[in-house]
């Protein structure tokens, strides 16, 4: 019998962190945490380093933190983070936090040679060059956590990169696909938070309705299989069971499916390169009856084109995709702006930007910045539709 895999998980209070340790609690021989970081201190994240006793225990937040077992260290701050990214007892390091406070503990982890199980894509989105080069300098893995990402990842197994012609991600349209057009800026926050098919954490559902997720996982599907734009394309598969294809250079396609269950992915990450059982139902085609696939509409979905114009500008004009976004989701959540206007404020400081070409990462932190302080100066307050 193996040593069970020693993982080190940040962000373990958000919805990933929190499906990973219910796989874990699936494997209890297979895989043990060894680190459990979040951002702020919580009654969740207290029972989590309780139950799972962490040999380091991390806030993102300094604060008090006296309260945890005997066996764990307590971390603050974020040199806590870098520190737990890169502990040497760990095997593997989940990044499941959302947002950009996760990009130096990634390059931290990498960089000390601990394999990355990313489940945070705006780190790949602002950075990916940064990310990938520290993977190459670790001569370490970045494993794909996403569905689409596993999908794809599974579907290469074993092929030739150059044989590829074609990726294809799917999307479910989230929460307004059927929704009338001119009914989408009066849409609320509450709705935009209901997704049909996943259970996810806010801003990432967000995001499924613009479709600006789907447009973050291209550029993030470029950087994790080493794919030009040019050889991608989304396609709205409202069941969430085809999790993305590959279109090989014979025209034979392969594709993943699956219930649309994070933990499936999530498993796959932490277990790769086995299999492990699972205790969730299987796939039965028979009872779904049919699958579809369809066109993705401009009009409705103009995040996925904002995302996808943003990575063919290239240089830094991602990173200010992503903090835009990041910023104007945070403005819908709170009311101050409405759901259409989500990507009409992405597109109007992207038109600002002044591009850095290969932006190191003070840089890329220095352009977060400006299009996080752009976003707020010019978003308009409360515009009733
Ligand atoms: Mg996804």
């Amino acid at each position: 019998m193996n040593q069970p895999k020693r993982i080190a998980i940040l962000g373990s209070t958000g919805s990933v962190g929190r499906q990973a340790l219910e796989v874990i609690a699936w494997h209890p021989d297979r895989f043990a945490v060894v680190g459990l970081a979040a951002r702020n201190d919580s009654p969740a994240f207290r029972e989590q380093v309780a139950r799972f006793k962490p040999r380091l225990a991390a806030l993102s937040s300094p604060g008090e933190n006296g309260w945890h077992p005997a066996e764990t260290r307590g971390l603050g701050g974020a040199e806590g983070l870098v520190e737990l990214a890169s502990m040497p007892d760990a095997d593997l390091v989940l990044v499941a936090t959302s947002g950009t406070a996760s990009l130096r503990p990634t390059i931290a982890a990498l960089e000390a040679g601990r394999p990355v199980a990313l489940a945070n894509k705006e780190v790949l989105v602002m950075a990916g060059h940064l990310v990938m080069r520290a993977a190459r300098r670790g001569g370490v893995a970045v494993i794909p956590v996403d569905s689409e990402h596993s999908a794809i990842w599974q579907c290469l197994r074993g092929e030739a990169p150059e044989r590829v012609r074609q990726v294809t991600l799917t999307a479910s349209g989230g929460a307004f696909r059927d929704l009338p057009l001119e009914e989408l800026p009066r849409v609320t926050p509450a709705q935009a938070l209901h997704h049909p098919n996943w259970r996810m954490g806010a801003k990432i559902t967000v995001d499924s309705a613009t479709l600006m997720n789907k447009g973050l996982e291209v550029l993030e599907a470029c950087w994790l299989f080493d794919l030009p734009l040019e050889r991608t394309r989304i396609v709205l598969h409202r069941e969430s069971i085809v999790h993305s294809l590959v279109e090989f250079a014979d025209g034979s396609v392969k594709a993943q499916l699956s219930l649309p269950d994070m933990r499936l992915p999530i498993q796959y990450a932490l277990s790769y390169p086995e299999r492990l059982a699972v205790p969730s139902e299987p796939l039965d085609l028979a009872r779904i009856g049919s699958l579809s696939f369809g066109e993705v509409d401009r009009r409705r979905f103009r995040g996925a084109f904002l995302a996808i114009e943003a990575a063919r500008r290239g240089a830094s004009y991602p990173a200010v995709l992503n903090a835009a976004n990041e910023v104007a989701v945070g403005l819908f959540l709170n009311g101050l702006v409405r759901f259409d206007q989500i990507p009409e404020i992405v597109e109007a400081v992207l038109e600002r930007h002044i591009p850095v070409r290969e932006p190191e990462l003070e840089a890329v932190c220095e352009v977060d910045a400006w299009a996080r302080a752009a976003t707020h100066a010019l978003a308009p307050v409360t515009l009733p539709a």
